[in-house]
């Protein structure tokens, strides 16, 4: 794999549990997809599939949510033996330089006071699972910030893809969504 175009950075003091890269299931954004991709040469449908809402626990109006004929999945990583595809048994992800945003930023939460991402209102590590890290005593935060900040703008690109999609007539396949997104 080819070295990454982002800094590295210790974020986080952490047991390796590998909780994060099993229980949740993690859906991920056109960008993502074209990076994973590009860094392993796998085609597009045996990286993610397309989940139902009975499997996630986001709002209706999340732009995540794509229309199909057999109702509404959001694309998400794969998994195999209930942990995500790409990580190892010594839990290792094994696309690491070129893992999703959501990946890059967790366990962090940054809120923003406005809407363009300027203004920091908070950040704190996030608590939706069983995570015990800790704030690594030497992290880079503008480092995570940016990361923030690109996976808020990649989200907004995607979902405003997913709308167009939505809003068109007739649903098509999952294949064809692919297509749509240019994957
Ligand atoms: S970040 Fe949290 S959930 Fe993920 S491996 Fe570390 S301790 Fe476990
Ligand atoms: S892509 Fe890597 S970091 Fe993200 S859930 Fe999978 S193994 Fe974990």
């Amino acid at each position: 794999m080819k070295d990454s175009p982002y800094p590295k950075h210790p974020k986080v003091t952490c047991s390796r549990c590998g909780n994060c890269c099993s229980i949740p299931v993690v859906p991920i954004t056109h960008k993502d997809l074209a990076r994973i991709i590009k860094a392993t040469g796998k085609p597009a449908n045996k990286i993610v599939r397309f989940c139902p809402d009975s499997e996630m626990e986001y709002d209706d109006e999340s732009g995540i949510w794509i229309k199909f004929k057999s109702g509404k999945r959001a694309m998400v990583l794969r998994k195999k033996k209930e942990k995500c595809m790409f990580l190892t048994k010594h839990y290792e992800c094994t696309i690491y330089t070129a893992r999703p945003q959501t990946c890059r930023t967790f366990p962090y939460s940054i809120y923003f006071k406005d809407g363009r991402d300027r203004i920091i209102s908070e950040i704190s590590l996030n608590k939706v699972l069983d995570c015990n890290a800790k704030r690594h005593p030497s992290i880079d935060i503008g480092a995570v910030v940016a990361d923030v900040r690109r996976e808020n703008r990649e989200d907004r690109e995607y979902h405003r893809l997913v709308e167009q999609w939505n809003k068109s007539g007739e649903k098509g396949t999952t294949a064809d969504f692919l297509q749509y997104i240019k994957l």
